[in-house]
């Protein structure tokens, strides 16, 4: 006896487009999230150029993969960098 659970269709989900996705740096494994700027209501400081990113300003946010010792919430390492000084950043 199979008991299916019958298909009933969704609605499909808004198109967020802000998959997490992990990128290797020379400082280790990060997950990074890419921020629409429309979503970006602070303003972040920059830690590749110390500059600050705009509310409006499409970004990245970046986190450590694995967390260091005695960091056990690896969000609250969350950085937040411009997308164009994440990519030099290596
Ligand atoms: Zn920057």
């Amino acid at each position: 006896m199979s008991h299916r659970r019958s298909k009933h269709l969704r609605p499909p989900r808004p198109l967020a487009s802000v998959h997490p996705y992990a990128e290797e740096k020379s400082d280790g494994r990060w997950i990074v999230q890419t921020m629409p700027g429309a979503k970006t209501l602070k303003t972040y400081r920059c830690p590749g150029c110390s500059a600050a990113i705009s509310p409006g300003t499409a970004h990245i946010v970046a986190w450590p993969d694995t967390p260091g010792l005695g960091d056990d919430r690896a969000v609250d390492a969350r950085r937040h960098w411009h997308t164009a000084c994440w990519e030099r950043h290596r």
